[in-house]
């Protein structure tokens, strides 16, 4: 089935605001905290912020001791004095759109003004709107709402920030016929003018839509009405379970939208289980070539296939040979040792992807017991290459199972809060890097006639090629590694300066893949390095421009980028 992601869904720059600064609150404090109401409109996402402690107040409790989170909707300014009085610690994480409108209204009221708000009644943020203009404010959700309008004296008419254009415009035209001289503030948030104009174009490019959001959420329920409206039909689902995948089969081409406080795992989980559902038109050979690509995905086959490709290439490179037994030390390796991360642990798996939840269910006994016994096969082919390759081989694969183990004593775990080698931020991206360089470049190549400046420099590049690949993956999961605590470069720096980061990372490679293959510290064809750096860099840069979004697809297309390196460098090797 074809599906089409819609760019601006999910998490809007409020909720994303107020999300992050309750996770960096759980992160540092030991104190208790709490939000004030449900910070957004999802259940899952509030399931999870209560497996890590964080409370939901429903009312203001005359005395609190700890930290209390004020959500993207905001409350009226009595409430917040209220919570200050309680004693907690009061967080405002308001969204600043939200903000701006009680400014519009704080000011008006100074000047006498009626404010009439234009939204959702029961809406907290318009509660809390009426906060900073009671007693003089009325609230407009419908036309009979407007019959029982009195508005003697000047007024303002603002908008719930998540209201539908067209009924707020319909609406305030309304209120302005009645009443003249009013003044009209459009306050619906940009970003609701965006997701609502994107979902009309939308729907002329597919055959049905699906919104992803919780449904008590008032902007997700507006998307689907607006789908609705343009004559198609519409599946409103929370989580991928609620996929009716029979109606479903009916179509080829699948829009995909979400609300403001739809988490991007959440989206990703809908897209990936959508992606794997058969359209209309396709065919049993198209479905099976469909699934054989997931499992060799799912299983790191086709990654660990690339490591060994490139070994064999670089292998190529230096001694001019083809060795089978460099594809097999680089393969067997990094199979086994993704497959013993992948499969071992569970914590954040059920994020992201359903259907690597299955396969794990179904294949990962199995595929640890396969990664053991590649490794003893790696071993015994490395015991024949020298003792120092057989030691650097077990001092990897050592690292790799110790790193994910608790091995740091409790007084360094009060004073550090980590446990664990892959607790410390930003490490796990760059230890793999160096572990795919050590096991594509160093170890196939131990005892070859190539000098140490060549491998050290090869190894580098790699490490820096592969760095960038890993960062990009942690960039795709950022909200679900940002939930379960994990601290990748991404979760650490944000989204944006980890693009920009990666790109400045890739110039420099492009820059060293043109100079150093004219050097002795590379073969010439080495230059055949670039097209793949060429190629990440243009993925790197359609994600930050948003014109990628994760799926399945976007990770076949970013481990591609190996096999163009390998396939590049095994042409290039011999033309010189
Ligand atoms: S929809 Fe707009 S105003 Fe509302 S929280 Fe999101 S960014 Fe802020």
């Amino acid at each position: 089935m074809k599906v089409i992601l819609a760019k601006k869904a999910g998490f809007c720059m409020g909720v994303r605001r107020a999300v992050e600064a309750t996770l960096e609150i759980v992160q540092q404090s030991d104190k208790k905290i709490a939000t004030f109401g449900p910070l957004i409109h999802n259940p899952q996402v509030l399931s999870l912020l209560q497996e890590r402690g964080v409370m939901v107040l429903d009312a203001i409790p005359e005395r609190f001791s700890g930290v209390v989170i004020i959500r993207a909707h905001g409350v009226p300014p009595d409430q917040k004095a209220a919570l200050h009085r309680s004693g907690a610690e009061v967080k405002d994480a308001t969204c600043p759109r939200v903000v701006k409108v009680q400014a519009i209204i704080k000011k008006h009221k100074k000047d006498r003004c009626f404010t009439v708000i234009i939204g959702d009644k029961n809406h907290a943020e318009v509660i809390g709107l009426m906060g900073y203009a009671e007693p003089e404010v009325a609230v407009v959700s419908c036309p009979a709402d407007i019959d029982q309008l009195d508005i003697t004296g000047p007024y303002i008419i603002v908008s719930q920030t998540t209201q539908d254009d067209d009924s707020f415009n319909e609406l305030s035209a309304r209120i302005t016929r009645k009443f003249p001289g009013g003044k009209v503030f459009n306050t619906i948030c940009d970003s609701t003018h965006k997701r609502q104009h994107e979902v009309r174009i939308l729907c002329d490019e597919v055959e049905a839509v699906v919104v992803v959001g919780g449904k008590t959420s008032a902007n997700t329920k507006r998307l689907a009405e607006i789908a609705e409206k343009k004559g198609l039909p519409v599946f409103l689902v929370e989580t991928e379970a609620d996929l009716d995948a029979c109606r479903l089969r009916n179509f080829e081409t699948v829009g995909v939208t979400a609300g403001a406080s739809t988490p991007a795992w959440m989206l990703n989980r809908v897209m990936r289980t959508l992606e794997a559902m058969p359209g209309r038109e396709e065919g049993g050979l198209g479905h099976f070539c469909r699934q054989t690509a997931r499992c060799l995905l799912a299983s790191n086959t086709y990654v660990a296939v690339a490591g060994g490709t490139l070994a064999l290439a670089f292998t190529r490179i230096l001694s001019t040979q083809m060795r089978w037994q460099s594809f097999v030390i680089a393969f067997g390796y990094l199979f086994a040792m993704h497959n013993i991360n992948r499969f071992s642990g569970k914590h954040s798996r059920r994020f992201n992807d359903p259907l690597l939840e299955k396969f794990a269910d179904k294949f990962g006994t199995g595929l640890l017991v396969f990664s053991s016994l590649m490794l003893v096969g790696v071993a015994i082919l490395l015991w024949g290459s020298g003792r120092g390759a057989f030691l650097l081989f077990l001092t990897m694969t050592l690292f790799g199972i110790f790193y994910r183990i608790p091995i740091f004593p409790e007084r360094l775990v009060q004073i550090f809060k980590i446990k664990r080698l892959k607790e410390i931020p930003g490490s796990k991206t760059f230890l793999v890097a160096l572990a795919w360089a050590l096991a594509t470049v160093v170890l196939p190549n131990w005892g070859s006639a190539a000098g140490s400046a060549t491998l050290v420099t090869l190894m580098l590049l790699v490490l820096l090629f592969i760095y960038v690949r890993n960062a990009l993956f942690d960039v795709f999961d950022v909200q679900a590694d940002r939930i379960v605590g994990k601290e990748t470069l991404p979760v650490c720096i944000g989204e944006e300066k980890t693009l920009s980061f990666l790109t400045y990372i890739l110039y420099g490679l492009f820059g060293a893949g043109i100079i150093l293959p004219w050097t002795v510290l590379l073969p010439p064809a080495m230059i055949f390095f670039l097209p793949g750096v060429a190629y990440l860099l243009y993925i790197t840069k359609k994600y930050q421009a948003g014109i990628l979004s994760p799926s399945a697809r976007l990770e076949f297309q970013l481990e591609n980028a190996l096999y163009l390196v390998a396939l590049a460098l095994m042409a290039g090797s011999s033309l010189f």
